[in-house]
């Protein structure tokens, strides 16, 4: 959790300059708030990493995505073309807007393939919502020919994938908008926070108005402002907003030193044959905060997860079965267990949820062991750690009977 790993005097610091004025809220207030900005602020260090024309700080990534997808044009019946490996918000922010996920399958870059979009098109396909995986990026080039060809949306949950790119551009940017988030896991925290991206300015207002209740932040009283849209609620608080404007200033930092530790362990762990590791549309584009290890097949994978458990090694996430980022565990969504009642319980579901044909995705998944970098591990702390998850996959590979 790089972020919080380097939390202090800049966060501090921050923070301060908001409670010096007390003011809190990210619009108006001119003459009390003495010129600080914390939330605009916090969107042109965004800029600056990620080279998007228009940024909007919101409360949180999941706001951001469901602001992505709505200010693109998705609602009501769409369907829209979605990873069954991802973190939930991605499905939860489809449903919401009244749209109906299509799951298809992923590759070994841990993100939907071109091929597994493909074959999940039908006529009533509006978008696809490619999700980037543990920090990596699609295969992005054979991704956009397939979008293009079918003349689909393109919207990316880059929640994890902040300072990710492809071949120079960064995750996020590839189609009508991209979200960040900024919670408490990722790269870089606010504390709780988020980031619509786009390079269009229509789409931009569209998210801006929609996560301020409609407004149109024109002119400075609030309350005469014009309403060309619903919207609700997401905005971001200066308090979040500053603490991300802090920590987005140290991601260049963070993902080189999250880059280093990562090719010291890829280099070490590559010694033990029957170990690989997952792959990346464009290796130069990695944020470089998961180091995700490849087993030869789902026993194995498990059997070396039960090494580690048994040796005390921490920090892995093995997602097929002890993590709620797999459709394995999402018996909710497969059930359309709801508060009440979703456009998706009307219209009903485009696919048989609970049997859904995704063999790829459950290999893939099933094989995945995925540890969180730290930026703060010291070389010791890096060989030992090397070491042990030798000795536990070496275990693992040849089990005591073969
Ligand atoms: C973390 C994450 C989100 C949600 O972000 P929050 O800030 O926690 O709401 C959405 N999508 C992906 C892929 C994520 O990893």
């Amino acid at each position: 959790m790089p972020g919080t790993e380097l939390f202090g005097a800049e966060e501090r610091k921050e923070i301060e300059d908001v409670l010096s004025t007390g003011i809190m809220f990210r619009f108006n207030h001119d003459a009390q708030r003495n010129n600080i900005w914390k939330a605009k602020d916090f969107e042109a260090e965004a800029k600056k990493i990620t080279g998007a024309k228009y940024a909007l700080a919101v409360s949180n990534g999941s706001a951001a995505i469901l602001a992505a997808l709505a200010a693109s044009g998705i609602g009501t019946g769409d369907e829209v073309i979605c990873p069954p490996f991802t973190y939930i918000a991605t499905i939860e922010a489809v449903l919401m807007l009244g749209a109906l996920p299509v799951f298809a399958e992923i590759d070994e870059t841990l993100c939907l393939s071109a091929e597994g979009i493909k074959k999940a098109i039908t006529p009533k396909t509006k978008a696809v919502c490619l999700v980037h995986m543990c920090g990596g990026n699609a295969n992005m080039d054979e991704i956009m020919a397939v979008v293009k060809e079918h003349k689909l949306k393109l919207v990316e949950d880059a929640g994890q994938a902040f300072a990710a790119s492809y071949k120079g551009t960064a995750t996020g940017l590839f189609g009508s908008a991209g979200a960040y988030s900024f919670d408490f896991f990722k790269i870089a925290t606010a504390g709780e926070g988020g980031i619509f991206v786009t390079n269009d300015e229509n789409i931009y207002k569209l998210a801006d108005s929609y996560c301020d209740h409609g407004h149109d932040h024109v002119g400075n009283n609030r309350g005469m402002e014009n309403h060309p849209i619903i919207g609700f609620n997401y905005r971001i608080s200066e308090l979040h907003a500053a603490v991300g404007a802090a920590q987005t200033r140290k991601v260049p930092a963070i993902r080189e030193a999250n880059l280093k530790n990562k090719a010291f362990l890829q280099k070490e762990l590559s010694k033990v044959e029957g170990i690989s590791f997952s792959k990346l549309g464009d290796d130069n584009g990695d944020s470089g905060t998961f180091l995700n290890i490849l087993m030869p097949d789902t026993e194995t994978a498990k059997r070396t997860v039960d090494e580690f458990n048994k040796a005390g090694v921490a920090g892995f996430n093995y997602w097929f079965t002890n993590m709620y980022h797999f459709i394995n565990q999402w018996e909710h969504i497969k059930g359309l267990k709801t508060a009440s009642k979703l456009p998706i319980q009307l219209l009903g579901a485009p696919q048989d949820y609970h049997n859904l044909d995704i063999p790829k995705t459950q290999a893939v998944v099933g094989r995945l062991i995925s540890f969180g970098i730290r930026c703060t591990w010291t070389e010791e702390e890096l060989k030992a750690l090397a070491a042990k998850i030798s000795e536990c996959a070496t275990k693992a590979l040849k089990p005591v009977n073969a």
